[in-house]
Parts: C-alpha cells; structure tokens; sequence
C-alpha cells in the first residue's frame, strides 16, 4: 500500500537522502520524488544505488561509507558541483546489531558497540555536518531516522542496547539541533518506526512465530510498510510542518502507547 503523494508537496526542494538504497531510504526517494522534490543519494551498497538508478534516475547516486569522515566530506564535495545549497537531508542509512551479536550490554561484545554506535550515530553527525554548512535557510530541515526501541525500553529479545542506545543519540541529536539551528530557520526532527518490513527484519520474517509475536505488539495489527515510513518523513519537510521541529515522531502502529 502506498500513500498517495500530490505532485508539488516538495517542488523546488533538493534533497539527500542518506541511506537510500535500503528500505525505508528507497521508499523516501520515491515519494520525495513524487511530490516533486530532486534527490540525491548516498548508500555504502553499490549494487542497491545501481537499482535505485535504473528505477527512478535520482540526479545523483554517490557511493559512500557515511562512518568514513573524508568519504563523507568527499561526497559532499562531489555535490556542491552540482548543486551550491540542499534544503532537506534524510538520514535513513543505519545498520542492526542483532547480526553483530548486539544484545543486553552483558552480552553485546565491544566491537559490536563501537561498530553500531558508528553506523547509525556517527554517521549523522558527519552528514549533519558537511550538510549544515550548504543548507538553504529559512525552508531547510533535517529528518533522522531514529527508532521506537529508544523511546521504550524494547523487550526480550529485541532488547539490542547498543541499537538502543545509538538511536537515543539520535533523539538526543534532534532536540539538540533543532533548538541550535532553530533562529536559523533550519528545521530538525525525527521519526520514530516501529517495526518495518525491510531488509533490516528480513531474518525474522522468515520465522512465523517470532513475527506473529512482533506484529502482537502493534495495537493496529501490523508492522509498518516502508512507505508509511516515508510518508511521514513527506509531510516533515513539506510546508505543512513548517512549524514544527525538535519532534520526535513515532509511526509505529501504537507500539509505544500501551
Ligand atoms: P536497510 O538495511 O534496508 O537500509 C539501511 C541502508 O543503510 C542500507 O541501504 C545500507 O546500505 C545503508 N548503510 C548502512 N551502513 C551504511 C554506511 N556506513 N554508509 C552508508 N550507508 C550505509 O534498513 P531499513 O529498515 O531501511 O533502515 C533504515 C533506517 O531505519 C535505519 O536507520 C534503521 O535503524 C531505521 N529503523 C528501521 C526499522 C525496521 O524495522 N526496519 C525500525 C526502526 C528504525
């Protein structure tokens, strides 16, 4: 199911999504470009921007480990020879611990916690940061893409701490941002998914019971769809939220309210 998105939500906006190879990244670009926004995006997956390419022609689709300081500021380089200002930037690349042994912090091994906590907290601020600098004021903003797993205290056995604990950053970051570059009239705010058939849940899909019990936790009654994902992330850069920043927004089927 995909919401439908009018033609000129977004027109005349530039935007980069990071991460937008994946999932929920993907889904972005696709409705960011419905409603009439240009977009780049940047992806570690060379394979994955190569689709991305093919199905939708974004202006540009760069290659990039977003953990890497000089690749990021490299990316960003290769932009601005494009483009002098951007006026939204998605951050949506990120990664899981489960497949990294992430756990309770008794069990997450070290590696895995600098690993995650490189992925999916450091690369915003590096793309924050070399983003900042060519942002158009007054109608820029910023979009994180955090999780509800750090809005609650997410239950065996998805309790996955450094997952956890980077998306609090991200939270953290939010607010943090949005207050700083608020007199700049640069807007900064973040989504909250629940449960969402990417990719990234992939494994547990294929285990009917696990699934069953995960879909159990949404009072709506299912997990998310990319696409409801990226329509939220539409409606935060768009006009209608223009006063709205420093929200942490979950689209999450009710998940953190019961
Ligand atoms: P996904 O795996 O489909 O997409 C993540 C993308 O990030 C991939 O394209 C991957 O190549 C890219 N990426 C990872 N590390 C990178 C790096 N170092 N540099 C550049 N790109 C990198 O997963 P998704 O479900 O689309 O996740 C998108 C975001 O949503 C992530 O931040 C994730 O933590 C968050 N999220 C997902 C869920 C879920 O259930 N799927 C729930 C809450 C939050």
């Amino acid at each position: 199911m995909r919401p439908s998105v009018s033609e000129d939500r977004l027109a005349g906006l530039r935007a980069l999504v990071a991460g937008g190879a994946g999932g929920i990244g993907s889904a972005i670009v696709r409705q960011f470009m419905a409603a009439g926004a240009e977009v780049v995006v940047v992806d570690i997956d060379q394979e994955g921007l190569d689709r991305l390419q093919a199905e939708l022609s974004p202006v540009l689709c760069l290659r990039a480990d977003l953990t890497q300081p000089q690749q990021v500021e490299d990316v960003f380089r290769d932009i601005t020879q494009k483009w002098d200002t951007l006026d939204v930037l998605v951050n949506s690349a990120g990664i899981s611990g489960r497949p990294l042994g992430d756990g309770p912090v008794d069990v997450c091994p070290v590696d895995t916690w600098h690993r995650v906590l490189a992925a999916n907290l450091t690369a915003v601020f590096l793309t924050c940061k070399y983003f900042l600098p060519i942002i158009t004021e007054q109608r820029g903003s910023v979009i994180h893409i955090a999780s509800d797993d750090a809005l609650i205290g997410p239950r065996p056995p998805h309790d996955t701490h450094a997952y956890v604990a980077s998306k609090g950053g991200v939270i953290a970051l939010t607010r943090a941002m949005a207050v700083s570059y608020a007199p700049k009239g640069i807007r900064v705010n973040a989504i909250a998914p629940g449960w969402v058939m990417t990719p990234m849940t992939a494994d547990l899909m294929k285990s009917s019971p696990v699934w069953e019990d995960i879909i159990a936790r949404h009072p709506l009654g299912r997990v998310a769809t990319p696409e409801d994902i990226a329509a939220a992330a539409v409606f935060l850069a768009s006009q209608e939220a223009s006063f709205i920043t420093g929200v942490i927004l979950p689209v999450e089927g009710g998940a953190t309210v019961w």
